[in-house]
């Protein structure tokens, strides 16, 4: 979970048209060891807003994250050292809930998420996909996702509607533009719309554009996850555990699981959905089938012998 207002805004004015077929695969999987972008956020964050660093529910989360870290020295140092993020508890939240605000490296943790997580490493895999989205930088708009920064035409596009922001933001400054305001928003959002048309052809699946940052989140951090040690299986369970999936919704996705792994490529894949999170069971099957499966399943062998 995250904090997405500003994304929202920008993507959910447009929804796309075309139609891809179910049946592909993720056309996008992320690089293993391919776990930061951008320049390094540099200080420490602002204020750790945790009510008390002492607590029980702080301590063994920052004992996670310090394994996490450790096992994944590459990615969390310098400016992504531990020491330097926040890791917090807020016990004013009464959903089960975690939130990450990546430019203050700040990750914040409802108690009732601690209570339900079953054991360290159900634990371990929603904080995992917490600090994937730090060290990723998931900021929000202006962010292409891997393989369509190095598409010409998706950079060309994300050129022109940064420069039509600054243009409009100046004009509204000005005051008593709204005709010309009007008129480049119009194009701003043709623009837009033509990104994320470009980003769902690129993942090979509709919506793409609306989810790619969890995607990536639960790539990455799986990542983190099992290079510390911590079981594959409990990410999934905990996946499952917080989400509102039926006891149906699970057997059938285990199904769909279940007969990819036996024909591999033949199998159905289950919906992706139109929200910010992907579907449980798309989550699910994507790192269970895509990423533990086919994409990684030879880093992850090498780490299991070690
Ligand atoms: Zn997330």
């Amino acid at each position: 979970m995250f904090n997405y207002a500003s994304v929202i805004a920008v993507l959910l004015v447009v929804s796309t048209a075309c139609a891809f077929p179910t049946r592909s695969g993720s056309q996008v999987k992320h690089i293993w060891g391919e776990t930061t972008r951008g320049a390094p956020l540099a200080g420490a964050p602002a204020q750790c807003p945790n009510s008390d660093p002492q607590t029980q529910q702080v301590t063994r989360l920052r004992q996670l994250a310090n394994r996490i870290a450790q096992s994944n020295g590459d990615t969390f140092q310098g400016a992504l050292d531990m020491s330097q993020m926040c890791i917090g508890v807020n016990a004013a939240w009464s959903n089960i809930d975690a939130r990450t605000q990546p430019e203050v490296k700040t990750v914040m943790f409802s108690p009732s998420m601690l209570m339900i997580a079953q054991n360290d490493d159900e634990l371990a895999a929603v904080l995992s996909h917490e600090l994937a989205h730090v060290t990723l930088q998931h900021a929000g708009f202006g962010e292409a996702p891997p393989r369509a920064s190095l598409d010409p035409d998706f950079a060309d596009a994300q050129a022109r509607a940064s420069a039509l922001q600054s243009e409009i933001a100046k004009l509204a400054k000005m005051g008593g533009r709204d005709k010309e305001i009007f008129a480049l928003s119009e194009q701003f959002a043709q623009l837009q719309k033509s990104m994320n048309e470009r980003i769902d052809a690129i993942y090979g699946e509709k919506n793409a554009h609306l989810s790619w940052f969890e995607q990536e989140a639960d790539e990455v951090g799986a990542e983190f996850f099992v290079k510390a040690g911590f079981k594959k299986e409990f990410y999934l369970s905990m996946l499952w555990r917080s989400s509102t999936a039926s006891v149906e919704d699970y057997q059938k996705c285990q199904k769909l699981i279940e007969a990819a792994l036996q024909q591999p490529g033949s199998a159905a894949r289950p919906e992706r959905g139109n929200k910010v999170h992907p579907t449980t069971c798309w989550r699910a099957f994507h790192l269970k089938v895509d990423e533990w499966s086919h994409a990684h399943a030879s880093e992850i062998g090498t780490l299991g012998s070690r």
